[in-house]
């Protein structure tokens, strides 16, 4: 098979990295790719949204499969364009329809969905701009602290978490009526907070059938401890010794069985990944969040554990035949620790010359924010590098990874020396 994977970012280097030891693919291409993707297969110069370059260049290499990897293609309508273009409409692609992919793109649409389908999560209202009042009113009754969610993307700033009423009512005004988040925030879901541990949990479907992935939780925060500003993500690990088989059942029964089966009574067509973002409290699962995509930095945990064949399961989801297909996990652990640039999740350092990753020896590289400048590659991302390994036990996992990371340098590196301690 001609397998396009579109996206630049770790996730899809360890898409990449997974793909290519498939002896079903033939050739592999990544659009944009990065300065390491070129190491699995071709890199080809379109950006994600290029719906029509993206075609041209389908139509021209024989591509069998299209494997999306970021959210913001699948909002916008890539797998919908495939579809209802003649020439197109063979090739299958891995991400859900427009409709589907609101799951991400819409929390209020994502709440309704789960309020309809009885799947736990948090208690909340959504409010307008013309409903300003009643959302104070809301406020007034919901208990402290209190989460304010800007309906659609928000590059993961939309939420906010307000531990006294009058900051929550000036934050709801800002949101509602100065546009805080732009168009994202014309709806805000009113949300109670939830306590507990979170983690992700992740599920392969073709819109009938699924298998649930590897599990992962990811370090969001740039500071050790988990503290300062929040980031794309600073670190993974996979397995999580809190998800136990009791609670990965409860998962599977109260979380996944509704929403697989929810979208196909409510009749929304899905094929692809869904990410589900879970708190654990007390043992008991509550949905936090939906994405349709697979998480980064946790997919660079994620695949390494995966014994199976990735390009055989795809064809699962693509064909409709997920259940005739076998999922083999591996029960060593991975773990992944996150190169950042300096400065990074605010205006940060680029384009320094990158060393030493010749020098690791126990991880693997996945490559996010590189760039190929002759012989060098430069780091030009924030989230520049994913050092990922698999060992036999946690410790030795994360000893090694983190290790690893300090054998890479460039102007500026910082990775969190903590990623999965506090989980031994
Ligand atoms: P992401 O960047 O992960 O996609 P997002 O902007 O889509 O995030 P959410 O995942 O819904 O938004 O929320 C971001 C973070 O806020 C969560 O990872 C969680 O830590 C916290 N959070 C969200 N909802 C709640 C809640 N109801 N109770 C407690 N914490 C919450």
């Amino acid at each position: 098979m001609n397998i396009l994977i579109l996206g630049s970012g770790g996730r899809e280097s360890a898409f990449a990295w997974k793909i290519a030891q498939s002896p079903k693919c033939e050739n592999l291409f990544i659009a944009p790719g990065n300065a390491g993707t070129g190491q699995y297969g071709t890199n080809i110069n379109l950006k994600v949204t290029d719906f029509a370059g993206i075609k041209a260049f389908a139509l021209s290499n024989a591509i069998d499969m299209v494997l999306v990897g970021p959210e913001e293609p699948l909002v916008k309508g890539i797998h919908d364009f495939f579809l209802a273009d003649d020439e197109l409409k063979g090739i299958p692609v891995i991400g859900p329809q427009a409709e589907a992919a609101q799951l991400e793109g819409s929390k209020d649409f994502s709440k309704e969905f789960m309020q309809r389908n009885n799947i736990p999560t948090a208690a909340s209202k959504t409010f307008t701009k013309d409903t300003l009042q009643e959302g104070f009113d809301y406020l007034a009754t919901a208990g402290l602290p209190v989460v304010l969610k800007a309906d659609g993307l928000a590059a993961g700033k939309g939420v906010l978490i307000c531990l006294t009423l009058e900051e929550a009512k000036l934050e709801l005004a800002e949101m509602l009526t100065e546009a805080k988040f732009g168009d994202a925030s014309s709806k805000v879901v009113i949300e109670q907070f939830l306590t507990g541990i979170e983690l992700s949990v992740f599920v392969m479907t073709d819109g009938t059938n699924y298998k649930i992935l590897p599990e992962a939780k990811d370090y969001k925060r740039i500071g050790e401890g988990d503290t300062g500003l929040n980031t794309g993500g600073m670190g993974s690990v996979s397995p999580v010794p809190f998800a136990d088989a009791e609670f990965m059942a409860k998962v599977e029964q109260r979380v996944i069985i509704p929403t697989v089966e929810g979208l196909k009574k409510e009749g929304i067509p899905y094929k692809g990944f869904i990410f589900i973002g879970l708190m654990n409290t007390e043992g008991e699962p509550w949905v936090i969040e939906y994405n349709c995509r697979m998480g980064d930095p946790e997919t660079e945990s994620v695949m390494p554990r995966i014994q199976s064949d990735f390009v055989d399961l795809l064809e699962g989801v693509a064909q409709g035949n997920l259940n005739e297909k076998e999922i083999i996990i591996s029960d060593k652990v991975a773990a992944t620790v996150v190169c950042v640039a300096g400065g990074y999740p605010g205006e940060y350092l680029k384009n320094k010359a990158i060393s030493g990753i010749e020098n690791v020896r126990g991880s693997h590289v996945f490559h996010a924010g590189t760039t190929l400048s002759g012989e060098e590659v430069l780091a030009t991302g924030g989230r520049v590098l994913a050092v990922t390994t698999l060992q036999d036990n946690m410790f030795n996992a994360l000893q090694q990874a983190t290790a690893d990371a300090a054998r890479i340098y460039y102007d500026g590196v910082y990775f969190r020396k903590d990623i999965g301690f506090d989980l031994l």
